[in-house]
């Protein structure tokens, strides 16, 4: 966008025959004032899809200027037996038709059939019952003597929960364990939506909205960065998902630790609430928009391909994202198995740039704290 440009997006998402709730937000916004719950409800509720992805662009320019990141990743998902049985998810042994348990073997063979370019691996699974912080340790460390280089990003604070409880550790301790053994950030999963009662009815067994944030909040504090998602699209309302993003900004204002937020969209394949339906595409570019808006304090805004398919993915380009996270190399099974149109995630380098381009803006390769490579 360019500055002229800009001046006169300024004045359209300003304009004075909009209702004075939208004037007044659009004025916060322009002046980079920070909105309240309830505008960011209003903006759920009210605001036009259009006037919305406006906003958000504005945002998203002023913070990265035409400049979408990307990063070469790959995941590993050492399991998918889980302790816990929540009923949005069809990828633990419950609902799948398949399960697997890797040996450190079988990872550390995946890890090596990767090119050595690989930037960032991202290790998450189910909460296996038996396994605990030293096999989970000892994972990052062999990663990490055949593979120095290679940021470790791992262990949903789900999974973290249950892992340091079976070892005897504080929740510090074990992060710093884990820090130890080669651990470089968090990945934002597991957060699910933080309300409460809708969180015991969907996710039931899984730890709680506070042991989440505690965990987000104290590697934070020993300097691990970290990610977070919201799971949208299911018995959450417009009121839940404010009072999510409220609690990652009220987070975010104490540690600065979050890089990015991951809006995540609730499929029905295979799984206990199939018979929700799915959102339409407005909504999840409206999803991504007032993210954009709410969270002024978290850098980054993440179009997770895999979930909502490429040519969605693409689009979200035009409601405040800056991040298409990354190659994927067709490791994950998480979405796929959820009956995403994605069943083999994968992405070249230039196919990734190219998708860039064609939105007219610039890809910039990025390691695993965002510095352009
Ligand atoms: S969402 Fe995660 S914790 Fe819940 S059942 Fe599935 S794998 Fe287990």
């Amino acid at each position: 966008m360019e500055k002229g440009i800009l001046e006169e997006v300024k004045k359209l998402v300003v304009d004075t025959n909009c209702p004075v709730e939208s004037r007044v937000i659009a004025e916060k916004i322009c002046n980079g004032a920070r909105i309240t719950s309830e505008e960011g409800l209003w903006l759920y509720e009210h605001g036009e899809l259009g006037w919305l992805g406006m906003l958000a662009e504005l945002i998203r320019h002023q913070l990265h200027g035409n400049h979408v990141y990307f990063i070469r990743n790959f995941h590993i998902e050492p399991t998918n037996i889980c302790i816990n049985k929540c009923r949005f998810c069809s990828f633990s042994h419950h609902f799948s038709q398949t399960h697997w348990e890797l040996t450190v073997d079988e990872i550390l063979e995946k890890v090596c059939e990767q090119p050595e370019d690989m930037q960032e691996i991202h290790i998450t699974g189910a909460v296996h019952p038996d396994r605990d912080l030293y096999y989970y340790g000892d994972i990052l460390k062999q990663i990490r003597e055949i593979r120095p280089g290679l940021h470790m990003k791992a262990y949903s604070a789900v999974e973290m929960d249950h892992m340091i409880r079976q070892a005897g550790l504080t929740i510090e301790d074990g992060l710093k364990y884990l820090k130890e053994c080669g651990l470089g950030s968090i990945p934002g999963g597991g957060a699910e939506i933080f309300d409460e009662t809708i969180r015991s009815d969907i996710a039931g067994m899984k730890s709680s909205s506070e042991m989440w944030l505690e965990i987000h909040e104290k590697a934070h504090r020993l300097g691990i960065s970290s990610n977070a998602t919201m799971l949208y699209g299911h018995l959450e309302t417009y009121t839940h998902r404010i009072d999510h993003m409220d609690r990652l900004r009220h987070l975010q204002d104490k540690t600065k630790g979050f890089n990015a937020f991951i809006p995540l969209k609730f499929k029905n394949w295979n799984n206990e609430m199939a018979q929700l339906p799915e959102l339409p595409v407005v909504e999840d570019m409206r999803n991504y928009a007032v993210a954009r808006i709410y969270l002024d304090n978290i850098p980054h805004l993440k179009a997770y391909w895999p979930a909502i398919g490429k040519k969605n993915a693409q689009l979200t380009l035009s409601f405040g994202v800056d991040d298409m996270d990354g190659t994927i190399n067709d490791s994950t099974k998480i979405y796929s198995l959820a009956g995403a149109e994605e069943q083999s995630p994968r992405f070249t380098v230039s196919e990734m740039q190219e998708f860039i381009h064609q939105v007219k803006r610039i890809p910039v390769e990025r390691d695993s704290r965002y510095n352009p490579l």
